[in-house]
């Protein structure tokens, strides 16, 4: 079988056909540096993370970027609120998503363009739009023309009247059609701005990212991905702007949108002040857990956080690793041909959890060394294409949350030993003493033919 990915733009699911077979090409929109990801802002990411793990297994070169908005107003409200310099606090921002995504076990993108970085790809770009009519200036303003468009509204199908309601745009005496938007705007010495033909000034959002899908991705590119409050109107625009700079080609063949994470059925954001962040979780829960909690559902459904989720999630993945632990040295096999049909069947990951529970369980029950060690090879294969599994059992088992007063590795090492030669001599009170003084730390030791093993528990 071939992927089949739901394309927003058509609404339908579709088997996916590469433009050049030889490199697929795929952006997705990134952080706006200024605070902390919450789990919402993660799902994207894990998401786009395991398409872009799959699409590397399937095709021979990837070409994925996901840009950094480093420019935008909450940037500058918030530097000027704490007094904290721009560059100093996008800097600080960005190494925090970057450590906390690679902790929920996603991989860094090809490439990761800064939109301050790309300034004068948008300048250029404003430029040929205004040249060709779909684009005017107003009071130190460049406005996009939304009538200049004959088809705008297309990949969001919204009537006029929604558009106008929807983006509630800000109502500027200087704007032609309530519609119209910014691509270009002033700055006042105090905000970052850069010299352009229209003044000292600074890039409207939508137009970044069009301007740094261009320079990295071409005028037309297989995949754009997002959450679904991009489509309108961060998607809208962009397709709108990309389009009309080039002529009227295509954009993006395929749209991908997941679906929001919610706290009591209420969008996690920001603004509701409804969210946790990766960071405080982290200090809970491996990120494995929280990954798997994020591929539970699948990634167009609303997903409802709770920390017992994770809690579940966690339970999970130690009987994946406790099987795992069973076959030392086990190695990647094949990835079985159902995990493989169920992730091209638009990405159906809580269809590929139920598969590795089945694996696991073949684990845990073959008769015979041989097919224990098929059955832990498959696993481990299934696991690392979703991102799972990619550690020691031996390091899974020792993770213990942040601040607990836990018993140091190399102590709890040192009592096995101490344990070890109370059994040699034969003092069992002493080993059983030693056992409980554990237990009641945490620690569960278990015995087997090639020695004890531990790990840390609740
Ligand atoms: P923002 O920082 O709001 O621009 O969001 C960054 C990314 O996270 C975008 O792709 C959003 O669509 C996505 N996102 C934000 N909140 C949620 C949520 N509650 N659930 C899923 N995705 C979200
Ligand atoms: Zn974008």
């Amino acid at each position: 079988m071939a992927l089949q990915l739901h394309n927003t733009l058509t609404r339908r699911q579709e088997p996916f056909t590469p433009i050049d077979p030889g490199c697929v090409r795929m952006y997705v929109c990134g952080p706006t540096v200024y605070d902390w990801a919450h789990i919402g802002n993660a799902r994207p990411v894990v998401v786009f993370d395991v398409l872009y793990r799959l699409l590397r297994r399937l095709y021979p070169a990837v070409k994925y970027v996901r840009n950094i908005t480093d420019v935008d107003d909450k940037i500058i409200e918030r530097a000027r609120e704490s007094g904290e310099d721009i560059a100093v606090l996008t800097a600080r921002t960005a190494a925090a998503f970057h450590a906390d995504m690679a902790a929920l076990g996603a991989l860094p993108p090809d490439v990761e363009p800064r939109a301050t970085e790309h300034i004068p790809a948008m300048v250029a770009m404003i430029g040929r739009l205004i040249e060709t009519g779909h684009a005017y200036t107003a009071e130190g303003h460049v406005l996009f023309s939304v009538p200049s468009m004959a088809d705008y509204g297309r990949l969001s199908r919204r009537s006029r009247d929604e558009l106008i309601a929807g983006a509630r745009v800000e109502v500027a005496p200087y704007k032609r059609d309530p519609a119209d938007f910014v691509l270009w705007k002033p700055s006042t010495p105090e905000m970052p701005g850069w010299d352009s033909p229209w003044g000292r000034g600074r890039p409207g959002w939508h137009i970044e990212c069009s301007a740094m899908a261009e320079q990295h991705l071409g005028e037309t590119f297989d995949l754009h991905g997002g959450g679904l409050d991009l489509i309108f109107p961060h998607h809208e625009n962009e397709l709108a702007q990309s389009r009309c700079a080039h002529g009227g080609t295509e954009f993006v063949r395929t749209w991908v949108h997941n679906g929001f994470l919610t706290v009591n059925g209420e969008k996690m954001s920001k603004s509701l002040g409804n969210f946790f962040t990766v960071h405080d979780l982290l200090d809970e829960f491996p990120g494995e857990a929280i990954r798997l909690t994020l591929l539970s559902a699948q990634y167009r459904q609303p997903l409802d956080f709770t920390r017992d989720a994770v809690r579940q999630a966690k339970a999970v993945l130690d009987r994946w690793y406790g099987a795992l632990r069973a076959v030392p040295g086990a190695e990647e096999g094949e990835v079985p041909a159902e995990v493989m049909a169920a992730l091209q069947d638009d990405l159906n990951t809580p269809r590929a959890v139920s598969l590795f529970h089945e694996l696991a369980g073949a684990v845990n029950k073959a008769a015979d060394d041989a097919s224990r060690r098929a059955a832990a090879s498959a696993l481990l294969a299934a696991g690392r294409l979703m991102g799972l599994l990619e550690q020691e059992p031996e390091a899974w088992f020792r993770w213990a949350p942040a601040g607990a007063a836990a018993l140091a590795d190399a102590e709890i090492e040192r009592l096995i030993a101490d344990r070890q030669a109370a059994r040699k001599a034969r003092d069992f009170a002493e080993a059983d003493r030693i056992r409980d003084a554990l237990a009641a730390q945490g620690v569960v030791l278990e015995d087997g033919p090639g020695g004890t093993t531990w790990k840390r528990s609740g």
